[in-house]
């Protein structure tokens, strides 16, 4: 195929319908039919990216391997499709402006007034042609609600884009809600009426509606809304609740999701959708021979969202084990030395998880210690290993030591700040991001995982581990056994004579995905179940 199709996914009626999971699902779908998929998501707000928003704010912030710092949804993209995402697949109406502004500070606008329109629609619109002939499918997810002052120069845009292309070249599937009224027991179409009514002000007709219901959505009621709305009725698709988000391309392909979008687009349907290791895995999801209960020790647990992609990889994880993981969340100010044993008792395995600042450390450090010391098989991410390095240090080496991240005076900083981020004043998009290689030692529990000496993995971090006090970490039973072949940072340690005990700086967690598992992940629920 060679002209690139652009599908649109709007939503109406209500926030957080998932419109993220239904435009994977749809990709997944097209992928399965052989088709060439990208999925982008442009969001509303004035931030250039997600990577300075606390994680209450919109969850995890996903990080691509160029090192971009993304909303949420792109892990989903990566989950599903099994392919990198990258800058490119996201972009937020603050970086839309910046680089507008930035343009205009030049005087690249020759002069003119710069608006909204033609300026601000054309830089979303050349950002969502930006993908050039590369895939046969575009999908491009608008965040926010039809009617929110933020996202109208999305829809406009969208609105010129579908002028300038042609009907045919594009569509846009509308997601809605069709609440359920119990009292009456009836469910209700007018909020998706008038969130469609909403979209034709602006100009946009959509192809097909997505309606997310409780209940069965039954024929005549579809029948009812296609009319109301302009739409086909094959192309008003109901979305039940999932029980799972990996159910969700199952449910869209026996409504025909993928066959009315490709039949409205005049391209060949095809075979069947080769789905075969997402079936398997799903039944495998579904029918564990075991269970296994884990810890997750991290401050941000009133929001789950915060630790989207850890929750995802134990999922994948737990699968390649023939196992259901059942997450037990520990928040990390609880925990003291007095009921760490208590707190933790049943638990298999504990991941103590990454973050920012002082909050919650001294909980995290409490429980390392009781897991190195009781052989409890310990995972530490990002924040979580550089605990383990400071606890290390002090119980171990009997260092006065912490990380210059909470405490800038210590007299032994194991954690420091690299050389390169001391000059650094920006918080935004400056800290050490995105894929870097390490190199792996033999005969280590990291390379029993990976069964490689070569890796590449994502970070996020400022701080890094201080290799001043790496040999005396090594003489006394912590060792490196990933490193950075060209900058020689520390980017994994081990514990040795412990089951295992495994702290990495950087993000495993992005790169686990339905197909590919993590395999640290994989190895780490492997001697939890053993244990
Ligand atoms: N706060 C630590 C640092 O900046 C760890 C960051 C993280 O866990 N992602 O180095």
């Amino acid at each position: 195929m060679s002209d690139t199709k652009y599908i649109f996914v709007t939503g109406g009626v209500a926030s957080s319908l998932g419109k993220g999971i239904i435009a994977a699902s749809l990709a997944k779908l097209l992928q399965a039919r052989g088709y060439s998929v990208t999925i982008q998501k442009l969001d509303p707000y004035l931030n250039v990216d997600p990577g300075t928003l606390n994680p209450y704010e919109h969850g995890e912030c996903f990080v691509t391997d160029d090192g971009a710092e993304t909303d949420l949804d792109l892990g989903h993209y990566e989950r599903f499709l099994n392919e990198p995402t990258s800058q490119a697949n996201n972009i937020t109406t603050g970086r839309i402006y910046s680089n507008v502004i930035g343009r205009e500070r030049k005087g690249e606008y020759l002069g003119k007034t710069v608006q909204i329109i033609p300026h601000i629609t054309d830089e979303i619109k050349n950002n969502i042609k930006g993908f050039g002939a590369k895939y046969d499918f575009v999908i491009t997810e608008i965040g926010g609600t039809v009617g929110d002052i933020e996202s109208l120069p999305y829809i406009e845009s969208v609105r010129q884009l579908r002028w300038e292309m042609g009907k045919e070249n594009s569509l846009v599937i509308h997601l809605t809600l069709v609440p359920y009224l119990a009292a009456s027991g009836e469910l209700k179409t007018k909020p998706t009426q008038h969130s469609v009514k909403k979209l034709l002000e602006y100009g946009l007709q959509p192809d097909v509606l997505v309606c997310r219901a409780e209940h069965e959505v039954p024929r005549d009621l579809r029948d009812k809304i296609a009319r109301f709305c302009n739409v086909a009725p094959n192309a008003v698709i109901q979305a039940l609740d999932a029980e799972t988000i990996y159910d969700v391309p199952l449910l869209m392909m026996e409504e025909e999701l993928d066959k009315v979008v490709l039949e409205r687009l005049k391209l060949p349907i095809g075979d069947e959708p080769a789905l075969e290791t997402w079936k398997n895995f799903l039944t495998k999801f579904k029918n564990p021979s075991k269970t296994v209960k884990i810890g997750l020790v991290g401050k941000y647990i009133e929001l789950k969202d915060s630790y989207k992609s850890i929750v995802e990889a134990f999922i994948h994880a737990g699968v390649a084990n023939d196992a259901t993981v059942e997450l037990e969340w520990i928040h990390s100010e609880d925990i003291t030395a007095d009921n760490v044993a208590k707190t933790l008792k049943g638990l298999k395995g504990i991941l103590v998880a990454p973050g920012f600042g002082e909050r919650g450390i001294a909980g995290k450090i409490a429980t390392i210690q009781y897991v190195r010391e009781n052989k409890i098989p310990f995972f530490g991410i990002c924040l979580g290993m550089q605990c383990s390095v400071v606890e290390f240090a002090t119980n171990q080496l009997g260092l006065e030591s912490s990380s210059r991240e909470t405490d800038d005076q210590t007299e032994h900083p194991v954690i420091d700040l690299m050389e390169t981020q001391k000059e650094v004043t920006n918080k935004g998009g400056t800290m050490r991001l995105g894929a870097y290689p390490c190199e792996i030692k033999e005969g280590t529990k990291a390379h029993a995982a990976y069964g490689s000496t070569s890796i590449m993995e994502r970070h996020r971090h400022r701080y890094e581990f201080n290799s001043d006090y790496l040999a005396q970490f090594e003489e006394n039973g912590m060792i490196a056994s990933g490193i950075n072949p060209e900058t020689g940072l520390v980017e994994i340690v081990e514990v040795k004579d412990h089951p295992w005990f495994v702290g990495v700086q950087f993000h495993p967690e992005y790169k686990s995905t339905v197909a590919k598992p993590h395999p640290l992940f994989v190895s780490f629920v492997k001697v939890a179940l053993e244990n």
